[in-house]
C-alpha cells in the first residue's frame, strides 16, 4: 500500500485535486471547435447565446446538442389545442433558426422526452458518442450542482440532468478507451476535451464580453416564438448581462466556471 501523501502535497497523477484553479482575469481565445449541450430548445439562447455568437464570428465551429425537442414547452402563449407531437417539429425549427442567427453550424437533436430527463447511463453514452464524433476543444453546458437561483427559480430537473450527464460524458467517458467500448466498434476513438465552460455557476471565474453581440443574442432568442409570444426579453437579458459583467466592470457579459482539463 502506498504511503499517505503529505497533507499539502499534490496528489500524484491527479494534480487538479490539489492545485486550486487560478481566477482567470483575461478573456480566453475562441476555441476552434465547440460543443454546446443543453436540455431544451431556447436554453442555449438564454444562457450562452452571446458567447457562441462571438466565438462563431471569431471562426469557431460550433455544434449544438439539444437533448430534448421541448415537447412540453407550453405556457400562456400556447394555443389550447397544442400537443407534444405537434410542438416538437415547431420547436426544432425554432432552434435551427436561432442557431443560424448565432452562427452555429449544426444542431443535433437526441429526441429525449422533455420534462422526463434523467442523468442516465444511456444519456451519458449518447453524449459520449456525440463528443467523440465532433471532437470539441471546449464543451459548454450548465451547472448541475445549482438547485436554486435566487428565491424565485428552482433549476429545472432537465437542466440539472443534462449538465450532469454532459460533464460525466466529458470526463471520464469521452477520453477513456474502455468506457463504452461499444463506441470503438463505431469507429469512435477516445477524445480529450480541453476545457468545459459551465454557465450558471455560483462561482464564475471567466467572463466573456458580449456587448458587441448582445443584439445577436436577443435576435436568436426571439426565434423561439412559441416560448416568447409577445414578450420582449430585451430588458431581462440586458439586466442579466450587466449583472454577469459587474465583477469585471463589463457592460454586458456571460460568466462561466471553466474547468481546464487538458492544455494540449
Ligand atoms: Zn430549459
Amino acid at each position: 500500500m502506498p504511503a499517505e501523501p503529505e497533507k499539502d502535497a499534490p496528489t500524484p497523477g491527479i494534480p487538479e485535486r490539489a492545485v486550486p484553479a487560478k481566477a482567470d482575469t483575461g478573456e480566453p481565445v475562441a476555441p476552434a471547435r465547440v460543443l454546446s449541450i443543453h436540455a431544451h430548445p431556447d436554453d442555449q439562447e438564454f444562457t450562452v447565446g452571446g458567447t457562441l455568437a462571438k466565438w462563431a464570428r471569431a471562426g469557431s465551429q460550433v455544434v449544438t446538442v439539444c437533448i430534448t425537442s421541448g415537447g412540453a414547452g407550453s405556457n400562456e402563449h400556447t394555443p389550447p389545442g397544442m400537443t407534444r407531437g405537434a410542438l416538437v417539429p415547431i420547436r426544432e425549427e425554432e432552434q435551427r433558426q436561432a442557431c443560424r442567427v448565432l452562427g452555429v453550424s449544426e444542431v443535433v437533436f437526441l429526441g429525449y422526452e422533455d420534462g422526463m430527463l434523467e442523468s442516465s447511463l444511456a444519456l451519458r453514452r449518447e453524449l459520449t458518442r456525440v463528443i467523440r464524433r465532433h471532437r470539441p476543444d471546449a464543451v459548454v453546458c450548465g451547472d448541475p450542482t445549482v438547485r436554486y437561483y435566487g428565491a424565485m427559480y428552482m433549476n429545472h430537473p432537465d437542466h440539472r440532468a443534462a449538465s450532469d450527464a454532459a460533464l460525466d460524458a466529458v470526463f471520464p467517458s469521452a477520453e477513456t478507451r474502455l468506457i463504452f467500448p461499444e463506441l470503438l466498434d463505431e469507429g469512435l476513438d477516445p477524445h480529450k476535451v480541453g476545457a468545459v465552460f459551465i454557465h450558471g455557476s455560483e462561482s464564475p471565474d471567466t467572463f466573456i464580453d458580449i456587448s458587441e453581440v448582445l443584439s445577436v443574442k436577443l435576435a436568436a432568442l426571439k426565434e423561439h416564438r412559441t416560448q416568447m409570444g409577445t414578450w420582449d426579453p430585451t430588458e431581462m437579458i440586458t439586466g442579466w448581462a450587466r449583472l454577469q459583467g459587474a465583477p469585471r466592470e463589463l457592460e454586458a457579459a456571460e460568466s462561466f466556471r471553466v474547468m481546464r482539463l487538458h492544455n494540449d
